[in-house]
């Protein structure tokens, strides 16, 4: 065990959604690190499968299973391979989420003389295409709320359970080119409210990070230069980021490990911003 801080997360069982990706690939680690079971679920279970084995290697505890957070019956299977391995889940956190190319506009603003240009790639508002829009809010809004129900039944009427979800900054003010994923984060922050009054009476806690900019595969060429440096918008960001960085996946393993312990007991229904004070700035 790493440095174990929060002693009720000790034995607790941990099932990760989208385990094997960056972010959620250090939260696996750092909850393992605290003597928690963790199973690391995700659609690529190669990656899931090299997270948990890092983990056993290291001395702790950890399953992988491939998951399609969208389908119920995968994650009923997951639920009860990690029921029968580990004991009943006790957190859930839902990480599995991302953004879909259909689902961006080329440019931030629309311009006159944009409804005139005839290249394939080129995307308005009016050229987002449903089947990406749709992608985007499945993945993030109804592959949160599925494993949930699905996870969450086995919490009721146990002691120091709770769900962490994943939002986003795009949640509070929406980002240029990407309604559909703002949106579902939106959603994703709305909903974590949601839940947290509706189990409030049965003990569950329901909390969300919001986190800021992180570079990981799937904007590293969004927001550097394949040669070094920052593109246009990676440079917007940081200059908008009082920080002056880009967060770093470590960056969030205190504030989840703090929200899933019963260290924060009376904590439920916030929306954590983790994101060197991007939102709290006006740009003046
Ligand atoms: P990532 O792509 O590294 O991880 C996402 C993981 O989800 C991948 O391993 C992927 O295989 C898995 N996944 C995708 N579809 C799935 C499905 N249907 N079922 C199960 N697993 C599925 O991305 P990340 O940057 O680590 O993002 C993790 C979470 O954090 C996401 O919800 C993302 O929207 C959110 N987030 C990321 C940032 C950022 O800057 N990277 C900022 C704010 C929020």
């Amino acid at each position: 065990m790493d440095n174990p801080k929060y002693k009720d997360l000790k034995g607790k069982v941990v099932a990760i959604t989208g385990g094997g990706g960056i972010l959620c690939s250090t939260l696996a680690h750092a909850f393992a690190g605290q003597g928690a079971k963790v199973c690391v679920m995700d659609l690529n279970m190669e990656s899931a499968q090299t997270v948990a084995d890092m983990i056993n290697k290291s001395g702790n505890s950890a399953m992988a299973v491939k998951v399609d957070v969208l389908d119920r019956e995968s994650l009923e299977d997951a639920k009860k391979r990690i029921t029968e391995n580990f004991g009943p889940c006790d957190i859930l956190i839902n990480g599995a989420g991302g953004n879909h190319p259909l689902g961006t506009t080329s440019d931030p603003y629309l311009l006159k003389e944009d409804l005139k240009k005839t290249a394939k790639d080129f995307k308005t508002f009016f050229d987002l295409d449903m089947e990406g829009i749709q992608f985007v809010f499945n993945l993030n809004f109804i592959g949160t709320l599925l494993p949930t129900q699905v996870f969450s039944k086995d919490m009721v009427g146990r002691k120091g359970c709770s769900v962490l979800n994943i939002s986003s900054m795009n949640a509070f003010t929406p980002l240029t080119k990407i309604p559909a994923y703002s949106g579902a984060k939106a959603a994703v922050s709305n909903f974590t409210q949601w839940l947290a009054v509706h189990f409030s009476k049965v003990d569950i806690r329901v909390n969300a990070l919001a986190p800021g900019f992180f570079l990981t595969d799937q904007n590293r060429s969004l927001l550097t230069e394949p040669e070094g440096g920052l593109t246009a918008r990676g440079a917007t960001i940081i200059d908008q980021t009082p920080m002056g960085r880009f967060g770093e996946p470590e960056d969030l393993v205190g504030t989840s490990l703090w929200l899933c312990s019963d260290q924060s007991k009376f904590v439920t229904g916030i929306v954590v911003p983790i994101d060197g004070g991007f939102s709290a700035f006006s740009g003046v």
